[in-house]
């Protein structure tokens, strides 16, 4: 189906694939094609224009967009990007996966996500500050604590939180910290927060394994993308024992077939800015990390990398999706055929909302949580979700991108019933 109304790009992209699996399920809960299109329009979507003052006083008009996918839960929810890839497509898909996650996780949000069309490496820090402060301001009406609560993603940071959160108060008159989620402890942000994805990721990563009969002790893994997400789970991959035998950003990959030793990298890429140029390991490039002869591949880097031209080369068992939407449609298709457990996005990489609903309560309530309990309340979650998700696998006989889409979808197309239609 296509979305009622709009534009859409000509070539496939995310959305194509988030469309499809929604089809797909809806097909299995048995549901008519006008609840079907009810789950899949999205509620609002807002693309403005952001005038840009350089720092060398030339002026540039960037594009921004925000779109609420789904609000039937709650307030909407959703990581706000900063990347030349951005464009409406891509942001309506990941507003979609989130309204999925949302209900997956059973907090009481819709989904929503924002991006500008930038690359934040040419730009100075004081430039990303007026392009968060002029988006923020240009979608003002939409957001808020009630009403939409943004959170960083790739190519933004605490900082792009702090700025929003800001430019939001300011315009409110006084400070509202349930704003946005993500933001420096220091400022009312979540202990916890900033490692939360990646150790959601890791939670099921190793129940997984456990799941295929593999001890995570001495099992092999190779993890794709070393930003907030990539890293992360590189470190607690390898704290719990499992042998990271390569890694790689956009700037390439690095094998180590004994394991790469993490915390040497980590100090690497702080001083380098990308884990080219490590001296622990040998330069691959980023489709030979795809291919590695290891246990679990950890896609955390962009969507789409996981693709009918790939797929077939994939040698782990397991693929724990730390990126929203890695795995295309057609690369599922064919990993399910050759028998590769892949753990879907929506659920494996979930902690980050999940700490971001902690974050976002600790702000309402003025009343903060140690590290520790929100460390043991997001292991409670990510072990409850991984168990529902595998028993409506067993029960419906469905992989577990398909089990987890239908309780995600069940729940919010009963959101939808219990509240009707309006007028
Ligand atoms: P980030 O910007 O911090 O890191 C992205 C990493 O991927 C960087 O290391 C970058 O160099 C690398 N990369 C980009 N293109 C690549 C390519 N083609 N090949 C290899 N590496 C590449 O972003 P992030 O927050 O870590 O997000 C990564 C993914 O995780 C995204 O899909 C994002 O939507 C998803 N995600 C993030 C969070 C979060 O809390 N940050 C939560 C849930 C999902």
């Amino acid at each position: 189906m296509t979305l009622a109304g709009e534009a859409r790009s000509t070539t496939r992209g995310p959305l194509d694939d988030a469309i499809e699996q929604l089809a797909e399920v809806c097909q299995i809960l048995g549901y008519d094609e006008g609840t079907e299109q009810l789950l899949a329009a999205p509620r609002r979507e807002v693309t403005v224009s952001i005038p840009l003052r350089r720092d060398d006083g030339s002026v540039e008009v960037l594009t921004g967009h925000r779109v609420q996918h789904n609000l039937s839960r709650g307030p909407a929810k959703g990581g706000l990007r900063f990347s030349p890839h951005v464009d409406l497509d891509e942001v309506r898909a990941l507003a979609m996966w989130m309204t999925w996650k949302c209900a997956l996780m059973d907090l009481p949000y819709g989904g929503a996500k924002g991006g500008v069309t930038i690359d934040p490496s040419r730009y100075s820090s004081a430039e990303l500050e007026r392009v968060t402060r002029r988006y923020t301001s240009e979608i003002l009406p939409l957001i808020g604590p009630t009403r939409d609560i943004p959170a960083p993603d790739i190519g933004t940071d605490e900082n792009t939180m702090a700025w929003m959160m800001d430019t939001y108060s300011v315009a409110n008159g006084h400070t509202v910290l349930g704003a946005v989620t993500g933001k420096p402890v220091s400022l009312g942000g979540s202990h916890g927060r900033a490692t939360a994805t990646s150790l959601g990721v890791v939670h099921v990563a190793l129940e997984a394994l456990r799941h295929l009969r593999l001890d995570p002790v001495g099992s092999t893994a190779a993890v794709q993308g070393f930003g907030k997400v990539g890293r992360g789970a590189a470190r607690y991959l390898a704290e719990n024992g499992v042998q990271v035998l390569a890694t790689s950003d956009e700037h390439g990959a690095v094998w180590q077939p004994d394991g790469l030793d993490i915390s040497a990298l980590e100090t690497h890429v702080d001083r380098a800015g990308t884990v080219a140029g490590f001296s622990g390991g040998t330069v691959i490039d980023n489709d030979t990390l795809l291919a590695l002869d290891v246990d679990l591949l950890v896609p955390a880097a962009v969507e789409g990398v996981l693709h009918a031209g790939n797929a077939g080369a994939v040698r782990a068992q397991l693929v724990v999706e730390g990126a929203n939407g890695p795995t295309t449609t057609e690369a599922d298709r064919i990993l399910q055929e050759r028998g590769v457990l892949v753990v879907p996005d929506i659920l494996a990489n979930a902690g980050g909302v999940v700490v971001s609903y902690f974050e976002w309560v600790q702000a309402n309530q003025a009343y903060w949580w140690s590290q520790a309990e929100v460390e043991a309340r997001l292991t409670e979650r990510m072990t409850d979700a991984w168990q529902h998700v595998l028993t409506e696998a067993d029960e419906r006989r469905l992989q577990l991108r398909a089990a987890a889409t239908c309780l995600a979808v069940r729940r919010v197309a009963e959101a939808h019933r219990q509240r009707g239609l309006y007028p």
